[in-house]
């Protein structure tokens, strides 16, 4: 249309439709992507991922408006030579793919550590051959504790924001001991990043990395037992949900004492988008990408979880609202958690002129709104069937 080519840049110039090859395009984040780049823009994108669900709607019925621009390639980038061809066809790829529930840390290491690093490898590899520009997504979790952390419980300095705020270009990487399987994601993810800023230091590969802190929305995970495994456990939006469409208590994990800033998906995805648009500026920087403002502990993000999907489902709260679980009850052995959050915006600031937007209540108003019009039925069902003995 008129209006999208007439689209520009930061810096006033208009934006060149590119191809866009996205890998791990049918996750949640991947999902969201697809929509905004179908909808407001003219960029082409090949989807790559092992599963398409959620990105059926852009893909069918072939009269949408943006018919052509998306191709779904259905493919492992652990073992699928169409990878390196579908990169040298882009202008640019993005790495979304990755195994990023904290269930799986622990559990699944060695899972983690190959699909976080090893399958990582070939894709940084093939554009740094074939001078394309990447950008791949990391996590707010390389950073993992904060130093105040290790104060004691009632030092003043806990308050200075020297201690806890996170940094791109100052803040240390602090993980627990190697028994502590909870950082194999975060070290795996750490090291794809130290590999990636050595291919632009030693070879000049062009490259952004994205650390998303808590982004969250619609499409997220799954709900167990209706889109995903009974067994399974999501992230803690998915898990939260699950417990208020079955009217089960929520479950805190070691007292739901650690805090989180939770980012709306869509502000987040304004941020991906303007780095697709000004390489100029996004080029050679890492980005945390979150919500400063936006912060709660678990245990507050339960209570106002349970008052918003009250008013959005109208029905009352259950008369237990939350359970206390211990983490090794919930996660098993090698779990362990990230303190404390809060995201330094200056770098996206400065580059991107970027500021999320919604607060806490209103993304969850929305989100819990759609939890309910997508699952609320399809819940009472599985409620109602008796179990299979
Ligand atoms: P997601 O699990 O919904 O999406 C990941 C997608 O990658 C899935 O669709 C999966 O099928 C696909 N994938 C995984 N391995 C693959 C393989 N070998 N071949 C092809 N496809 C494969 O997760 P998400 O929340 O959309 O996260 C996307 C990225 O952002 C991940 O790298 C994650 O570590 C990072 N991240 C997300 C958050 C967040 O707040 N959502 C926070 C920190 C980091
Ligand atoms: N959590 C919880 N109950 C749940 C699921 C998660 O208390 O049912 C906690 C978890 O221990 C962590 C926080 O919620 O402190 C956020 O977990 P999530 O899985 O979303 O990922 P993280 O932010 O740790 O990467």
């Amino acid at each position: 249309s008129v209006g999208a080519s007439a689209r520009v840049d930061l810096d006033g110039n208009p934006i060149k439709p590119l191809t866009i090859c996205m890998i791990g395009a049918g996750g949640f984040i991947g999902s969201h992507l697809c929509e905004k780049l179908m909808s407001e823009t003219q960029h082409k994108v090949l989807a790559l991922d092992v599963y398409n669900d959620k990105i059926k709607h852009l893909l069918e019925p072939d009269n949408l408006p943006w018919h052509g621009r998306i191709t779904f390639h259905r493919l492992n980038i652990k073992h699928d030579s169409r990878l390196e061809g579908l990169i040298k066809m882009s202008d640019l790829t993005i790495n979304l793919a990755a195994i990023c529930t904290p269930a799986d840390y622990n559990t699944r290491p060695l899972d983690t550590i190959y699909s976080n690093f090893i399958d990582a490898l070939p894709v940084v590899k093939y554009c740094s051959e074939n001078n394309k520009r990447l950008i791949h997504f990391s996590t707010c979790e390389v950073y993992g504790k904060t130093i105040g952390s290790f104060l004691p419980k009632d030092s003043p300095l806990r308050q200075d924001p020297a201690y806890y705020v996170l940094k791109e270009d100052e803040s240390p990487c602090i993980f627990g001991s190697i028994e502590k399987q909870r950082w194999s994601y975060a070290c795996a993810k750490q090291l794809i990043e130290r590999l990636i800023y050595a291919e632009g230091a030693e070879n000049g590969m062009e490259f952004t990395i994205v650390r998303p802190f808590n982004w969250i929305g619609p499409r997220m995970d799954f709900i167990p037992g209706v889109d995903g495994p009974s067994e399974g456990v999501p992230r803690v939006l998915a898990c939260f949900s699950n417990n208020l469409l079955r009217g089960q208590p929520l479950k805190l994990v070691d007292g739901g004492q650690s805090q989180r800033t939770f980012v709306y998906i869509k502000d987040a995805i304004e941020a991906v988008t303007l780095m697709i648009e000004n390489p100029a500026r996004a080029n050679g920087h890492i980005f945390n990408v979150g919500n400063p403002n936006n912060e709660v502990t678990v245990r507050q993000l339960a209570e106002m979880m349970i008052k918003v999907y009250s008013k959005v489902s109208g029905e009352q709260p259950p008369e237990t609202p939350t359970i206390d679980v211990s983490s090794k009850e919930f996660y098993g052995e090698g779990y362990d958690d990230s303190d404390k959050r809060i995201p330094d915006m200056t770098t996206i600031n400065r580059q991107l002129g970027w500021n999320p937007k919604t607060s806490l209540w209103d993304l969850l108003e929305s989100t819990l709104t759609y939890q309910h019009r997508t699952y609320a039925e399809a819940i009472k069902k599985v409620i109602a069937k008796p179990v299979a003995s």
